[in-house]
């Protein structure tokens, strides 16, 4: 198979953004405009560096332009909220935005996409892992909206969150109480999360940068032998694809899912509530191997 072909450029191609900084080593692009090509809409898909003084400036200008949508990212997750006219639940839950849509009427509808993107691939293990036990390590933006999707999609008996930071663990516990009327969840710090914790526990996830390029060697539970054949263990980090992490999850018997998944998960997500369309996953696969 060739070169992706770019789609012709008109006056009626429509435009989608993504709003970060840095944005420089984006998958969102080459997701997006793969999906855009692959089901032939006059569509194209452009990552802006946005400083975090003229965050204000560039969201009011999505309305202005005629933006049909747009991805926020790092470090503008947060900030955003107050700048959309409305959330959707499950971004006012989770406290952060990675997805505008643009109504034809101008109205900017914040979205969070991560925590439907983080379930998708837990779908075919659903049955073993609800109910059970997991484990979250770190306690950032993508922590709370893991565990406000493990809260939501699979009501686990105990959701630990273990951060380096143990008030952080606690903050993330406290915003999400109103989520958690069985009080499962509890804050630790990570030296803390003793062998019995990981052990119990039938999801493991990574939601720490910890691992990604160029640092692939380091992993956040370096205690590999805790691992085992009945656990599901997730790293959110998708570069490098496999980790170490993973690697050592897979040397002991359990499932690996990596980064990846969720990745193409929350744009899909994103792509559905911009088009109305299903993203066309082959296409995003083939184009992301690619790259
Ligand atoms: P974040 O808000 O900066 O939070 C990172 C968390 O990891 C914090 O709790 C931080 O603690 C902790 N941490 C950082 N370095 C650590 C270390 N060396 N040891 C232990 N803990 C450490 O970042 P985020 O937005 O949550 O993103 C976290 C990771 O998820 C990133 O790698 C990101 O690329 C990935 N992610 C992937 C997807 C996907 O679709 N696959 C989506 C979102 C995020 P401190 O505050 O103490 O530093």
């Amino acid at each position: 198979m060739g070169e992706p072909v770019p789609p012709a450029l008109s006056p009626s191609t429509r435009l989608a953004v993504l709003l970060g900084d840095p944005v420089a080593h984006s998958r969102s692009p080459t997701i997006h405009n793969a999906a855009f090509r692959a089901l032939g809409l006059d569509a194209v898909y452009l990552a802006c560096r946005v400083a975090s003084g003229d965050l204000p400036a560039a969201v009011a200008g999505l309305r202005a332009l005629g933006v049909f949508g747009a991805n926020v990212t790092i470090p503008h997750k947060e900030t955003v909220v107050s700048l959309v006219d409305r959330l959707t639940p499950e971004a006012e839950a989770i406290g952060a935005v990675n997805t505008i849509v643009v109504e034809t009427d101008g109205t900017l509808v914040g979205a969070n996409t991560d925590a439907v993107g983080f379930v998708q691939p837990l779908v075919p293990f659903e049955r073993q892992l609800r109910g059970q036990p997991a484990v979250i390590l770190g306690a950032g933006g993508a922590a709370r909206a893991v565990a406000y999707a493990i809260l939501a999609a699979l009501q686990p008996s105990r959701l630990t969150i273990a951060a380096r930071q143990r008030e952080q663990a606690e903050t993330l516990l406290y915003a999400l109480a109103p989520y958690d009327p069985r009080g499962v969840l509890h804050a630790v710090a990570l030296e803390e999360a003793a062998v019995p914790m990981i052990r119990e526990a039938r999801l493991l996830v990574n939601a720490t940068p910890v691992g990604m390029a160029p640092h692939p060697e380091a992993t956040p539970w370096p205690h590999a032998t805790d691992f085992h054949a009945e656990q599901v263990i997730y790293d959110l980090v998708y570069a490098p694809a496999e980790t170490r992490f993973l690697r050592d999850a897979v040397v002991h018997g359990a499932i690996p899912v990596g980064g990846l998944a969720m990745l193409i998960g929350q744009g899909a997500a994103a792509f559905e509530h911009w088009t109305g369309q299903a993203m066309p996953l082959d296409a995003v696969r083939l184009a992301l191997a690619g790259t």
